[in-house]
């Protein structure tokens, strides 16, 4: 059941859904103006946003931003039907699944064609079921870099990162509130043959995401962190990066060098950290 909280003032959001899916949709309410952090996953989804919005008495989005080009977070578009923002390379993404389509058939062909991947396809028909009544929107304001929304009180900092993820992907940084969204750009590249980050853009966007004195850091498909929690997260992958390098991406050795700094058992998260690291070192 996906609930609808209210993590700061002037930022709400919507709790997510691992089996579809369904990554956190934000809401940042100003004065003047609300902006919408992504679309939503389906027209259902995008719908049942709108529905807690209203029960909530908050001002419907005037402006919506998109953090990457991921189906989970566009196929809402068309229902939100307002101003839509992403970075020119999540344009360009978009672009091209243009004229997709989303029939069990064309699913398989993509990803034969290594464009697709099982995890999104499967999600995909869990969403929608057998009709699939998708049509992909392209953003309508794009942009390199920085962009600042002034909402009447609040702003919202777009700031495009480099990741593994997806590149093109931004971060929202509201100054007022002290919340930064990071999307899925914590999360591994989940469209190579293997999961996989790499030092340099993890070290990149890490340094990125450090410019913000953020109270809360919102993971798309986890929770608000708190700052502190959020802290021990990133000296975990700091500390993956170090022994990456010493290793030479060699998965063993990894392991041996992170073991003999924590001093006991690595847990699931730090041992999936360390492999994709390592799958980053060969690709
Ligand atoms: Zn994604």
């Amino acid at each position: 059941m996906q609930q609808f909280n209210q993590l700061t003032d002037r930022v709400w959001y919507q709790t997510p859904v691992s089996e579809t899916d369904r990554p956190i949709l934000g809401l940042i309410v100003g004065a003047k103006r609300s902006l919408m952090i992504d679309a939503g996953n389906s027209s259902q989804h995008a719908a049942l946003f709108l529905e807690e919005v209203e029960r909530q008495g908050l001002k419907k989005p005037d402006l919506l931003a998109l953090t990457h080009w991921h189906w989970d977070h566009i196929f809402g578009l068309k229902e939100m039907n307002v101003p839509s923002i992403a970075t020119k390379r999540t344009v360009a993404r978009i672009e091209q699944m243009l004229d997709y389509d989303w029939t069990d058939e064309a699913l398989e062909a993509r990803i034969g064609q290594g464009i697709e991947i099982p995890f999104c396809a499967d999600a995909i028909k869990l969403e929608f079921g057998p009709t699939r009544d998708i049509a992909v929107q392209l953003p309508d304001i794009q942009f390199e870099g920085e962009l600042v929304v002034d909402l009447g009180g609040v702003h919202c900092i777009l700031r495009e990162v480099e990741n593994d993820h997806s590149p093109g992907s931004l971060l929202v940084y509201i100054p007022e509130e002290r919340v930064l969204f990071l999307g899925d750009a914590m999360y591994a590249d989940i469209f190579s043959a293997k999961w996989n980050y790499t030092v340099e853009r993890m070290t990149l966007l890490l340094d990125a995401i450090a410019e913000y004195d953020a109270a809360y850091y919102v993971w798309s498909h986890g929770e608000a962190m708190p700052r502190e929690v959020f802290e021990q997260e990133v000296a975990m992958l700091r500390q993956a990066m170090d022994v990456t390098e010493r290793a030479g991406g060699k998965i063993s050795e990894m392991r041996r060098l992170y073991k003999e700094t924590v001093d006991r058992v690595l847990t699931t998260d730090e041992e999936e950290t360390l492999v994709f690291f390592a799958n980053g070192m060969k690709s």
